[in-house]
């Protein structure tokens, strides 16, 4: 059975409509890439799965997101409070939002595995040492003394997973976990996520821009655009047949520039805003291949095998490798 379950999931502010019917499901052991531009959706989906809405005036307006069997939309706040950081954790893009900029790392890492394990002040401290050690840190007793600011930015962000690790959490989700750090720390926080997933049977919902990112790490990629998933696949099918014309330009675009870190230029036009999603199929006004029908009918998704594409013309019958 999937640990993460989502189903038509659609979230609304407002009047609007951000998020429609989406849907995707992880296994423990496995990684989850969400990919797309800025705007399509990526963090709102962490956001809802985290019951984090009502914070930013958001909710859950229909389907499901069911984690280990139990259903989460419309679950009772107390409930939800428990679940996120002992059974789920979110890593965001910056570091300091997650950390107190007055607080000792170490004590703020001590704080998780009090609260959501019961340990005590030794123990807890003993096993962020433990934690800080195995995300690679040197001297970690140093380290654990250390506030924020005397950090680097990689070293910031392995304390944010350590913090998140601390409560032993079965999914993570990792919101673009490096996009604000230099390539070469960026290879090495996605490996040590990578490795955190295969050694522990962790799931992973890796939230990117980054097809780069994508290919290094995950198992099965979804697309989002303008808030719909419109492809998604294992990460060898996404690679080896991209099918929607949204995928396709992602991957053309890595292909051209040559960029591991996947920059998206090179598509022409932008993500719209979700106050402009155009009618029909949201990526006609972008698409080479739009037809008259694109316009006017939103594509249906279609499936075969570990596929679901949502493009009227695409071809599900793929050649074989
Ligand atoms: Fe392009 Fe039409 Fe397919 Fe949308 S449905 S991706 S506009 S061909």
């Amino acid at each position: 059975m999937a640990l993460l379950d989502v189903s038509e999931l659609s979230v609304g502010i407002g009047d609007l409509e951000p998020l429609d019917r989406i849907s995707f499901s992880l296994e423990k052991g496995r990684i989850l890439g969400l990919v797309g531009e800025s705007g399509s959706g990526k963090s709102l989906t962490a956001m809802a799965l985290m019951g984090l809405l009502p914070f930013i005036g958001g909710r859950v307006s229909g389907g499901s997101v069911r984690f280990d069997g139990t259903e989460l939309v419309d679950l009772a706040p107390d409930r939800y409070r428990t679940l996120r950081g002992k059974r789920m954790a979110l890593i965001t893009q910056n570091p300091m939002t997650s950390l107190d900029p007055m607080l000792r790392v170490g004590a703020q890492i001590d704080q998780v595995s009090q609260l959501h394990l019961g340990l005590s002040a030794t123990e807890a401290k003993a096993r962020s040492l433990e934690l800080l050690t195995q995300l690679r840190i040197p001297d970690a007793a140093t380290v654990h003394q250390q506030y924020p600011h005397q950090m680097s930015g990689g070293m910031k962000q392995r304390i944010v997973i350590a913090m998140a690790l601390a409560g032993e959490p079965e999914l993570i989700i990792a919101d673009e976990p490096t996009t604000a750090l230099d390539v070469t720390i960026q290879a090495q926080i996605i490996q040590i996520l990578v490795d955190l997933v295969r050694d522990r049977g962790l799931a992973l919902v890796l939230i990117t821009h980054d097809m780069g990112v994508v290919a290094q790490a995950c198992d099965h990629v979804a697309v989002l655009y303008a808030g719909r998933v419109v492809e998604s696949n294992s990460v060898h099918g996404i690679f080896a047949h991209p099918t929607h014309p949204y995928t396709q330009a992602l991957i053309a675009c890595i292909a051209r520039t040559g960029q591991a870190a996947g920059s998206l230029r090179g598509i022409p036009g932008m993500v719209p805003s979700v106050r402009s999603y155009a009618s029909g199929c949201r990526f006609h006004p972008r698409c080479a291949a739009a037809q008259p029908i694109c316009q006017d009918e939103a594509p249906v998704a279609r499936r075969a095998d570990e596929l679901m594409v949502a493009c009227h013309f695409a071809a599900l019958e793929l050649p074989h490798d």
